[in-house]
């Protein structure tokens, strides 16, 4: 997902201790491993398969989807995204703070949601366009983190949006989807603009 609001990057870069790498947060200098696929193209639309084990491959795959997130200043990022068909996602809502460790989901689940927040929603998949998105207040979600170790992992706020939002992607599911009506016709021409820079 992509941050609601620019806020200037801290100086000094933090370690990431959870996703078991020495490597700094890179500057978000948009320029990482993977490339971003944009809407129009047809892998954002299908589902992702469950990853049966985790190996070194799934492992390399995390990191160097969190180095395309960071670059991409995104706070969220799933496999589908960087043209991957698996069930991984990436997640940074205090990519600032230094004592911060990014979340590294394979195989989540929505085990429960509760409440309802409509709040301006973006996606890296999206560039420069935003909306409001109903999303549950609260999620509750179990994984299995980069140890293969099942977690439950429980968001409010900008955690439980993200992770709604990144589990969809891995269901073929996009932000727009969930904007409908006015709202939606109002976005077709941005929209098509994407679409069409998208196949070219
Ligand atoms: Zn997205």
């Amino acid at each position: 997902m992509a941050r609601r609001r620019r806020r200037k990057w801290t100086a000094s870069p933090p370690q990431i201790s959870a996703a078991q790498t020495a490597e700094p947060k890179p500057t978000p200098n948009g320029v990482g491993p993977f490339q971003i696929r944009l809407y129009g193209n047809p892998v954002l639309h299908q589902k992702a398969l469950p990853i049966p084990e985790i190996t070194a491959v799934e492992r390399k795959l995390a990191e160097d989807m969190l180095a395309t997130m960071y670059a991409a200043n995104g706070v969220g990022l799933a496999a589908p995204q960087v043209g991957v068909l698996k069930r991984l996602l990436v997640i940074d809502v205090n990519r600032d703070d230094p004592a911060s460790s990014p979340l590294v989901l394979f195989n989540p689940e929505i085990q429960h949601l509760e409440g309802e927040v409509v709040e301006e929603e973006g996606c890296l998949s999206f560039p420069d366009i935003i909306a409001d998105v109903k999303r549950a207040a609260k999620a509750v979600v179990i994984a299995q983190n980069i140890d293969g170790e099942s977690i439950r992992v429980e968001g409010e706020a900008l955690l439980a949006r993200v992770l709604q939002h990144e589990i969809d992607h891995l269901n073929g599911i996009l932000f727009i989807d969930h904007i409908s009506g006015l709202k939606r016709q109002l976005l077709q021409g941005k929209l098509r603009k994407l679409k069409q820079k998208s196949q070219q």
